[in-house]
């Protein structure tokens, strides 16, 4: 397969939000089967077959999906996401590597936890449970800041007298995918990413980061 198939192109559901980033060439299937529409192509990249001729797929948009993608497994990631970026102890928003995935009831005193205190932080029944590691659940795990994480250590919160900004939950979904401003403006994705304000479009299975100061100023606008 020529290398520009494996590019990467950004694909939208229906109310053009963004679901997924898959290679030109599944976005191309998309197209050719008239499973989507062509956004956005690169006129300089055309991809000719014998009988049809196109630009290279940089957005498509589903048309008969309208949903977001689940994904409700865990991991420290995805916490970090689904909390904002916000250390849910002092409320400061961070870049993700100045944050951590804090467990509420700290994992060397997990099973040592009263039932009853524990209970409230247990993935509920008949929902994904890691047996090996039940620690790692959605409800007891929130992003944290370092600072807040070291002074927390493998105490209970309450021990500290320190209170939980939001009760942590299981999400519907969470952005999976991650890209950078500079990437997603070469790739012509920012009008998909980003709102007239410069902020991210909600909801979005893609996470733009590292956005410029003045991105960041208007979001705060
Ligand atoms: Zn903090």
């Amino acid at each position: 397969m020529p290398s520009v198939l494996l590019q990467p192109s950004l694909v939208l559901n229906s109310a053009f939000l963004p679901v997924s980033i898959v290679r030109a060439f599944e976005a191309l299937c998309l197209v050719v089967t008239e499973k989507a529409d062509l956004l956005e192509g690169d006129e300089a990249e055309l991809i000719r077959s014998q009988f049809l001729s196109f630009p290279l797929p940089r957005v498509v948009r589903l048309l008969n999906f309208s949903g977001m993608p689940t994904n409700p497994s865990w991991s420290r990631l995805k916490v970090i996401y689904r909390d904002d970026q916000t250390c849910a102890w002092c409320g400061v928003r961070r870049k993700i590597d100045d944050l951590d995935c804090d467990h509420i009831i700290p994992r060397s005193r997990w099973h040592a936890c009263p039932a009853p205190l524990r209970k409230k932080y247990e993935a509920p029944s008949g929902k994904l449970q890691n047996v090996h590691a039940p620690w790692n659940s959605w409800e007891n795990t929130v992003a944290s800041c370092r600072p807040c994480n070291a002074k927390k250590g493998n105490r209970y919160h309450w021990e500290l007298g320190l209170k939980l900004l939001w009760d942590p939950y299981e999400p519907e979904y969470v952005p999976s995918m991650i890209v950078s401003f500079d990437r997603a403006r070469k790739l012509g994705w920012l009008d998909y990413l980003l709102n007239p304000k410069g902020r991210p479009i909600f909801p979005s299975a893609v996470k733009i980061i590292a956005l410029p100061p003045i991105s960041r100023a208007a979001q705060q606008s």
